[in-house]
């Protein structure tokens, strides 16, 4: 069975073909700048190098038509027929309160994803513009859409309710909602595979940390609680993001500068986190470097982030009344040696000691706590487009 794995935004689209009798992934690519002068396509089948091409793509129509011509060619392809295609799974950011699950796609999930276009503004428009654009060009193949927030809808009233009035939540669906579940679910299911363990008896601290950065809280297989909210701006620092905030200073800075809601938006989304506070970079690779040589900004956004995540380590720790495992995924959470040490400095107390020459690893599925330590930590590269193929290969099955 051949899933098609869509993560599509506003002018860019990432695929990859699963094969799910091996659950490999046979081809892969990126459409850029949809819309935009000098849009491209650049197609890698598995084994191969990658091939790119630029060439006029106005539409979400015209990106999927490139794919499938890109996966039927007989030189970098890796389908005879568009028949052999047996389903395409997509990712779809926001939910609302509606899916906990992943869904088979039809008119009324089409409207609910609609309806959720207020609470994710950027996002929900173009997941849909992808949806559509398959209907279209593959109008007979069945459609999944996995959900961002699907896997956060299992927290409980006290910790996704905001102390705001309550009719806010119940007319105007202020709550936390989260994000990155997809990550999140498939992480804390890999570490109680490599420990080998039941996932119904563990409690597991994920820290998804890359451009977008969030902590949650899994009990037993479920998210009980998440650093992101209403909106992906809470929780930890951020490459660009602002994380957690008192907000009266917003109201206060509006205020006494006259900033708009749109320009209020612009700084805590863009200009604010690790960017913000550094003056440099929003990559953490270049923070990291001109921490090195002393910049003191760039120490100070380091140590930020990371006591930003320690925090929410422990505090994640008391809400579950106990911990078993942390575990890094994402750009930071993979690659950054720096980061997991600072982040464990001082974890000992809960019993989550780093074994330093363990922790000397990147991007690949590691226990890097000492022998002795009786919480583990681990390294485990997320995967969800994985996640995203398997949830289709099952409700299209069913
Ligand atoms: P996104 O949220 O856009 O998917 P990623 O998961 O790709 O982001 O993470 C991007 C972040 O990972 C950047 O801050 C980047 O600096 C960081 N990163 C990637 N590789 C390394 C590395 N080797 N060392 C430190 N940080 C890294």
């Amino acid at each position: 069975m051949k899933v098609l794995v869509l993560n599509c935004g506003s002018s860019s689209l990432k695929y990859q073909l699963f094969d799910m009798t091996d659950e490999k992934v046979l081809a892969k690519g990126l459409v850029d700048r949809i819309a935009i002068e000098g849009s491209t396509i650049k197609h890698t089948k598995a084994g191969q190098a990658p091939v790119t091409t630029t060439t006029d793509i106005p539409n979400h129509k015209v990106a999927i038509r490139l794919v499938t011509e890109h996966l039927l060619d007989p030189g970098h392809g890796a389908l005879e027929s568009l028949n052999e295609l047996s389903a395409v799974g997509h990712r779809v950011v926001h939910g609302g309160e509606k899916f906990a699950k992943s869904v088979l796609i039809d008119q009324e999930v089409l409207e609910v994803i609609e309806d959720c276009v207020p609470l994710a503004p950027l996002h929900n428009p173009a997941n849909l513009m992808g949806i559509r654009a398959v209907l279209d060009v593959l109008p007979d193949v069945p459609q999944v859409a996995v959900f961002d927030t699907a896997f956060h809808q299992s927290m409980p009233a006290k910790a996704y309710t905001y102390g705001l009035p309550y009719h806010y939540y119940e007319q105007s669906r202020l709550r936390r909602y989260g994000f990155h579940g997809t990550s999140h679910y498939y992480v804390a299911h890999r570490t109680a595979e490599l420990l080998d363990k039941s996932i119904s008896g563990l409690k597991i601290v994920t820290c998804h940390m890359g451009n977008g950065s969030s902590i949650t809280a899994v009990e037993g297989g479920k998210s009980v609680d998440t650093s992101l909210g209403f909106s992906t701006v809470p929780g930890i620092l951020m490459g660009t993001r602002a994380g957690d905030l008192d907000p009266v200073m917003l109201l206060h800075l509006m205020e006494q500068e006259g900033i708009t809601p749109k320009a209020m938006s612009h700084i805590l989304h863009k200009e604010s986190g690790l960017l913000g506070i550094s003056g440099i970079s929003s990559d953490l690779r270049d923070i990291e470097e001109a921490a090195s040589t002393g910049n003191e900004r760039a120490t100070l956004a380091l140590e930020m982030l990371c006591y930003g995540v320690r925090k929410y380590i422990a505090a994640y720790a008391a809400a579950m009344g106990g911990i078993d495992a942390v575990v890094f995924t994402a750009g930071i959470g993979e690659n950054s040696t720096l980061v997991r040490q600072m982040v464990c400095e001082g974890l000992e107390f809960l019993g989550a000691k780093l074994d330093v020459e363990k922790n000397n690893v990147r991007g690949k599925e590691t226990v890097v706590s000492t022998d002795d330590s009786r919480v583990k930590i681990l390294v485990v590269p997320t995967n969800e487009e994985l996640v995203i193929a398997r949830d289709t290969k099952t409700l299209v099955k069913a």
